[in-house]
């Protein structure tokens, strides 16, 4: 869905043509998480499944099948391959509260904390905060690395949307990619209360946990993760 990359052959039309895909191109890049997960499922045509209960996937086993390329999933998700919920994959619907999942059970526990409260809190003002994306496999990060150097190809221009395993806040816990763009609106005005940051400005799923936040606000943003010291090492 968001991860097409134009044919070498498309790089020789010109006029509209050619135009036209670099706008697409462009559009692909605005949705693409660094993280190289989903974009926010808002940005999506396809239809999320009606919010459910927080504990409703907690006593369950993750069902593999439901991690499964959907009809509006694109060929990212398929290339995904032996790469499951054990390494951090998520179906839709899940909620920081669901532990059944490793990408949610292998977050810092003050993260998953804040995260939790600061759903309640949406909760009550209607809304419900689902995740794309918590922890994952050093695995998973390296497929959506690699997959992320070939639709950008070349390392530097994946590294403003993908860290690698050693660097990313994924990798160690300490990141979540919010789902829906109402969620997400919600996170950027009242998260600071909660320790919820954005970190990357090309990114407004993406968050972390800075605690200094509740009393002093956010920091400033990173233009986009190539911009962050941490990813420098
Ligand atoms: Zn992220």
């Amino acid at each position: 869905m968001f991860l097409q990359q134009p044919s070498p052959t498309v790089r020789h039309r010109t006029g509209s043509t050619a135009r036209t895909v670099v706008a697409a191109v462009v559009a692909v890049v605005v949705l693409l998480d660094v993280c190289g997960c989903r974009p926010p499922a808002a940005a999506s045509a396809a239809p999320r499944p009606a919010p459910t209960s927080p504990t409703s996937h907690a006593s369950l086993e993750p069902p593999r099948e439901e991690v499964s390329p959907g009809p509006g999933d694109g060929p990212a998700s398929d290339r995904v391959g032996a790469l499951g919920v054990e390494d951090g994959r998520l179906p839709d619907g899940v909620t920081p509260v669901d532990t059944a999942y490793p990408a949610v059970a292998n977050l810092d526990e003050h993260l998953r904390a804040a995260l939790r409260r600061a759903a309640a809190a949406a909760a009550d003002d209607g809304i419900t905060v689902h995740l794309n994306s918590g922890w994952r496999s050093p695995a998973y990060q390296q497929h959506l690395l690699a997959e992320a150097v070939a639709t950008y190809g070349s390392r530097r221009e994946a590294a403003r949307w993908v860290a690698t395993p050693a660097t990313s806040p994924h990798v160690s816990g300490d990141a979540v990619d919010v789902a829906d763009l109402d969620a997400t609106t919600w996170l950027s005005t009242h998260g600071a209360r909660y320790g919820l940051c954005q970190v990357y400005a090309n990114e407004p799923w993406h968050y972390e946990l800075r605690p200094r936040a509740v009393d002093r606000g956010c920091p400033d943003q990173y233009a986009d993760p190539s911009a962050d010291p941490r990813m420098w090492g």
